[in-house]
């Protein structure tokens, strides 16, 4: 299984249609085909990508598959109607941090990441933003649910809002009893936590199939790409 795949993924490769490329990657990561870095043969591809327009493109045409999804929920108004986001490559784009290491091809430094979301410079992934902006008209009530820990509260909101995001009706991070647990552990405990208080998760929209996976999962989830790290 894993040979006849790895064959059709170079055949893709070998075709040069990055889209499609991602896709692929998606899919097997999906699969549990888990790196600690992108493959070396991968680097100009990733880097190529992400830098382009066509990374932008493709997060936009999902953002409209989105919108229009938005559009046909009867949103009742009584608040309940609720969308979740992510932060991390998906409100924010933090190519500044990859494009000084290595686009996933260098293993994930803690260190420098903790570091550079200090200063909160992240710009939006633009396709998010509009979308944002579009469901807070449509009266959906906005969670921001991400990976990063409380220490980080600060610096996240300050990037978030000048990154454009300016309301949300709560900003999730790791707390102290997070610490350890898988990804789509955590994030499903606090979707969870949301369905008991009343809301409908009506969308959800994440980089990471451990976004939108689990439990207390969202009517609808929506996969960005991303071609450069997984998180489980
Ligand atoms: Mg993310």
């Amino acid at each position: 299984m894993a040979d006849s795949s790895s064959a059709n993924f170079d055949r893709d490769y070998e075709s040069g249609f990055p889209s499609s490329r991602v896709r692929l990657i998606d899919s097997f990561v999906h699969q549990q085909w888990i790196w600690d870095t992108i493959p070396t043969r991968c680097f100009d591809f990733v880097k190529n990508y992400v830098t382009s327009d066509r990374y932008l493109s493709d997060s936009e045409v999902v953002a409209g598959d989105e919108l229009e999804f938005a559009k046909s929920v009867n949103v009742s108004g009584d608040g309940k109607d609720a969308w979740i986001f992510d932060v991390d490559e998906t409100l924010l784009f933090n190519l500044p941090y990859y494009e000084l290491h290595g686009y996933g091809s260098e293993i994930f430094d803690e260190e420098s990441f903790d570091e550079y979301m200090y200063l909160a410079n992240s710009p939006a992934l633009s396709a998010s933003l509009s979308l944002y902006k579009e469901l807070q008209q449509l009266g959906f009530t906005i969670f921001v649910l991400t990976g990063r820990s409380e220490p980080f509260r600060n610096a996240t909101e300050a990037n978030l809002r000048d990154a454009g995001y300016n309301i949300w009706e709560r900003l999730i991070l790791r707390g102290p009893s997070d610490k350890g647990k898988l990804a789509v552990e955590y994030k499903s405990e606090k979707r969870k936590e949301l369905v008991d208080e009343g809301y409908r998760i009506r969308g959800n929209s994440g980089d990471q199939w451990s976004d939108l996976l689990g439990y207390a999962i969202a009517q609808r989830s929506f996969k960005l790409p991303n071609p450069m790290y997984y998180i489980a």
